[in-house]
């Protein structure tokens, strides 16, 4: 039987996340304890508030085995807090502010400022035909790439705002929040199934 893939359900839009799922006709979970990382097959880390997902996995002792099942292999998808949640550096984070880690960049937090921390664009995604519809809301940007990450989407002034690293998936925008589906099917089918 194939495993459902977890969206972690602690904070932020896990349900629009798991909607998505559905609409595509993929079994997906919440995932709230360590005990039910065997049970999935891939993790989704929702857009959200990453100094508030990082307390509450500390406090509901998710942060180690999550970060563990990470390193072992577990494909992994965060948008904008979850991006935040899966980046081995952080800038603009709060005082010890936590990640899983995972993916070999720096993410800096709130990136766009005041003036422009929500807007809509098309943009193109490496693995997805066309363009892709992306929502920022107070995003996240990649500002530093490691050698084991590649970008996989940017801006049209070549800000970064997507990153594949073998089966660890990170976006700075919110395709379940604009029924953007595309993006779900390729981490399910290219990273998950793979
Ligand atoms: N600014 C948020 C954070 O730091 C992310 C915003 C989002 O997920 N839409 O976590």
């Amino acid at each position: 039987m194939t495993k459902p893939v977890g969206v972690l359900s602690l904070q932020g839009d896990f349900r629009e996340h798991l909607q998505a799922f559905d609409r595509l006709g993929i079994p997906a979970v919440q995932l709230k304890v360590a005990k039910k990382l065997s049970d999935v097959a891939g993790l989704v880390i929702p857009g959200g508030e990453s100094t508030t997902i990082a307390k509450l996995s500390r406090i509901f002792n998710v942060l180690e085995p999550i970060r563990e099942a990470i390193r072992e292999g577990l494909p992994v998808f965060g948008t904008c807090a979850g991006l935040i949640m899966l980046a081995d550096e952080i800038t603009d984070g709060i005082e010890d502010q936590e990640t899983f880690g995972g993916l070999d960049v720096v993410v800096q937090r709130n990136a766009f400022g005041n003036q422009l921390d929500s807007f809509e664009i098309d943009l193109p995604f490496t693995g997805i035909d066309g363009t892709i519809h992306a929502a920022f809301i107070r995003a996240p940007l990649i500002t530093k790439v490691g050698a084991k990450a590649s970008v996989v989407a940017s801006l049209e002034d070549g800000r970064i705002v997507g990153v594949q690293q073998e089966r660890r998936l990170g976006i700075s925008f919110h395709p379940e929040l604009t029924d953007e589906d595309r993006i779900h099917r390729y981490f399910y089918d290219a990273l998950v199934c793979a």
